[in-house]
């Protein structure tokens, strides 16, 4: 059996272990990452992409700290490919949101007032009428209008995981792939493969990471809920902002694809198949944009988002075990919380305070155990 020894391990080598590791070699930690199968295994691994804020009204930490890292994204994103070498496909395209009722379009000129008090300056979120975007967004999906807002951005998944994995890598990061890890322990890891001394442990193993944390805090109800998406070949306009309508995002990725998804499933039996339900989902997109209309389908694919025993993710130490991490649940907004998560978890590694919310806590989590 190998053994190694470094300052941190982080189990699980998907966006959130990824962000971790690379931020604390960074900062001069010796890092090593074990993933049990290949980078993006698991529900990293997809085709959306899409980094959006929660709605600016009720106000709180969870919303304040997703602001603020969508803010950064940019410049996070930029960091990563210019010490990795790899374009992660960051692009800051804004977000339509349409309006199908007067009470909607009230709401959201009620909510335009709340964003420009709570969110971060230079971002808004206006009223645009029902032809802003004729050529992308059928006038007829948005009869009251939508909205346009640009604090939304997004990312390319399979680009962006190599893209952390090439940066980490710059900063003397190691990533061992095919290295399941049974146990989780303080001071260590191991699996069939070996062991891994750590004076630090950070469980980022998505859905599974709940599991691993049974015998250190008993059981830890966290769950999978399924989603499908796909890739579709089509063109969108130049500049187009993604569109989010009821539960569904239309996102563009370069001049000619544009990504579609995503289901959300309580019960399941197989969690990687598509079936019907993406095809109602890419014909529901496809009523609200004409490019979808007659488009080709490139690509279909599901996954398991990691969901916490409550909805917010799980971030920072275990109780009783300060030198065990969770960086879990991020469920449907992991992908925009990364710079966040990403320096909070970083600065507790080197010893310093963090800047989580308190309703991230493992404890809160624990707190919500049914
Ligand atoms: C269809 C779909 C669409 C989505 N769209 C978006 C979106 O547009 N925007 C957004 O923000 N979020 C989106 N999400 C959610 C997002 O994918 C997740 O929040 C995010 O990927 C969670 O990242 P993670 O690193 O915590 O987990 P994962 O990506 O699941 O990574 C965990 C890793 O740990 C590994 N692992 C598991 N067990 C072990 C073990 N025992 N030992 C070692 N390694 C192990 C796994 O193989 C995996 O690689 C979507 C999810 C789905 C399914």
């Amino acid at each position: 059996m190998a053994k190694a020894k470094c300052d941190v391990a982080v189990v699980g080598a998907g966006i959130l272990g990824l962000a971790v590791a690379e931020a604390a070699a960074r900062r001069g930690a010796d890092v090593v990452v074990v993933e049990a199968q290949t980078v993006g295994a698991g529900a990293s691994g997809g085709l959306v992409g899409a980094l959006s804020p929660h709605a600016p009204e009720r106000w709180n930490p969870k919303k304040a700290f997703q602001a603020t890292a969508l803010a950064e994204a940019e410049r996070y994103w930029r960091g990563i490919a210019e010490r990795g070498g790899r374009d992660p496909g960051f692009r800051r395209t804004g977000r339509l949101l349409p309006l199908t009722t007067d009470s909607a379009r009230e709401s959201a000129e009620a909510r335009a007032c709340a964003a420009a008090a709570v969110w971060p300056a230079g971002f808004h979120w206006r009223l645009c009428p029902p032809d802003a975007w004729s050529d992308w967004l059928d006038p007829s999906a948005a009869p009251t209008g939508m909205v346009h807002e640009t604090l939304s951005g997004q990312i390319a998944p399979r680009r962006a995981l190599p893209a952390l994995v090439a940066a980490l890598a710059a900063a003397g990061g190691r990533l061992w792939e095919v290295w399941p890890v049974a146990e989780i322990a303080p001071g260590r890891v191991a699996g069939p493969r070996g062991e891994v001394e750590a004076t630090w442990v950070v469980n980022a193993a998505g859905l599974a990471g709940f599991a691993l944390l049974a015998p250190l805090l008993g059981p830890v109800p966290g769950r999978g809920v399924k989603g499908q998406a796909a890739l579709l070949d089509a063109t969108p306009p130049k500049g187009a902002p993604m569109i989010f309508a009821d539960g569904i995002y239309i996102v563009p990725h370069g001049p000619r694809r544009v990504a579609v998804g995503s289901t959300s499933e309580t019960v399941w039996t197989a969690p990687e198949a598509t079936d019907e339900a993406l095809d109602a989902v890419i014909a529901a997109a496809a009523r609200m944009c004409p490019p979808l209309r007659s488009a080709q389908v490139r690509a279909r694919w599901a996954a398991l988002r990691p969901r916490a025993p409550r909805p917010d993710p799980m971030l920072g130490p275990l109780p009783g075990h300060p030198r065990i991490l969770a960086a879990l649940g991020g469920f449907k907004i992991g992908f925009g919380l990364v710079p966040g998560v990403a320096a909070a978890l970083s600065a507790t590694l080197a010893g310093e305070r963090h800047a989580l919310p308190d309703m991230f806590s493992v404890a809160h989590h624990l707190d919500g155990r049914s």
